[in-house]
């Protein structure tokens, strides 16, 4: 077993050089994640000149680890976020999570890039063992309100494959994501646009447009920070203190293996628990590959041994799951 990523196992990005020098660039974009090397492509599209940094490496932080489910079913109910934040707020914010993905389709299309992209349903299921009877109601009304608020939403008695009250999403999506993101990266040096690894902001200076990298200067007209957590340090400190407050680390579990073909349908799935867990299915030459996940926490709340459980359980409910078929 190893406990590299399934996407950074089978896909290495090439390597970017570290800066060295005093550039310049309209747009400075700081996290080569899929949110800072989307903005670096979509802007160079545009046609302005871009740089994009990156401490570490392209597509291997976050971005690397995600299971990567294309939805716009957040984590938060449609039924809580309307009462949160008003229906039309909560219908703006899926309707901004299909678009995202309607986006990254035509980009796969418009740059013919192979990475498994699909669209394929995604199941909000009862909980394995609970009574389903009482998750039945709150998953109708969920399915309810999704549908009146125009998604393709729909309440099922059994869900595929788990044999439990659902709710249908059609036409939500999954991809390999550091495929997709190699070709997306890879169009952005050249034409004054570049792309440095290696490469953490380390100072802003805001008056003069300009960040401290490898001790040499990037100057920009514009700056977009995608480095998913805030520069603490970087901008003043009490601003990035009061945030960091709100902000904790989690730490996952998640489990990639080989099933037989056909074992589960190729969907997305996720339950009602709390933290719910999470599976997606990859039709392979051969095979079926599955990645099963969950048992989130704040990390460092559970001790070393919960942690060990948490995956121990994790591993016995993924065997539940593949009816013991797992290799
Ligand atoms: C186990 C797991 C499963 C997940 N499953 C899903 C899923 O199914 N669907 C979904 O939508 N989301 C999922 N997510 C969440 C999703 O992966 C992340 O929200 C997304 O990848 C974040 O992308 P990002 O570009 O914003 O951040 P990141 O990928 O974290 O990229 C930020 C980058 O900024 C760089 N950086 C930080 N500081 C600096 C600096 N000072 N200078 C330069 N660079 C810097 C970092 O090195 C990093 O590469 C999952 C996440 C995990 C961990």
């Amino acid at each position: 077993m190893t406990n590299v990523p399934a996407w950074i196992d089978d896909t290495p990005i090439r390597k970017f050089p570290k800066l060295q020098r005093n550039i310049s660039a309209d747009v400075l974009v700081v996290g080569a994640g899929v949110t800072g090397i989307t903005v670096a492509y979509l802007l160079k599209k545009a046609g302005s000149k871009v740089a994009l940094i990156e401490r570490e490496r392209v597509a291997s932080i976050d971005t690397g680890h995600t299971t990567a489910h294309l939805t716009y079913v957040t984590d938060v109910g449609l039924q809580q976020l309307a009462r949160n934040f008003g229906k039309d707020h909560a219908q703006a914010a899926w309707e901004a999570g299909a678009t995202a993905i309607d986006e990254i389709e035509r980009i796969v299309e418009q740059e013919e890039i192979e990475c498994e992209f699909a669209r394929v349903p995604a199941y909000l299921h009862a909980r394995v063992g609970a009574s389903s009877k009482k998750e039945a109601s709150s998953l109708k009304k969920e399915a309810d309100v999704a549908a009146r608020l125009g998604f393709d939403a729909a309440y099922l008695n059994s869900a595929p494959y788990f044999n439990l009250p659902a709710v249908r999403f059609a036409n939500q999506a999954k991809f390999h994501p550091r495929k997709y993101l190699r070709s997306l990266v890879a169009t952005i040096p050249g034409s004054g646009s570049h792309v440095f690894e290696k490469s953490a902001a380390s100072e802003f200076e805001a008056k003069k447009h300009r960040v401290k990298v490898n001790r040499n200067w990037i100057s920009f007209d514009r700056v977009v920070v995608a480095t998913n957590n805030p520069l603490v340090g970087l901008t003043g400190m009490t601003a990035a203190t009061l945030l960091q407050t709100k902000l904790s680390l989690y730490t996952s579990y998640v489990l990639g293996a080989q099933v037989p073909t056909g074992t589960i349908p190729e969907a997305l799935f996720w339950d009602t628990r709390e933290p719910y867990d999470y599976l997606r299915i990859d039709k392979r030459s051969g095979f079926d590959y599955v990645v099963f996940g969950g048992e989130d926490h704040k990390t460092g709340a559970d001790h070393f041994h919960s942690g060990r459980l948490a995956l121990h359980r994790r591993e016995r409910r993924a065997a539940i799951h593949c009816d013991g078929l797992l290799r």
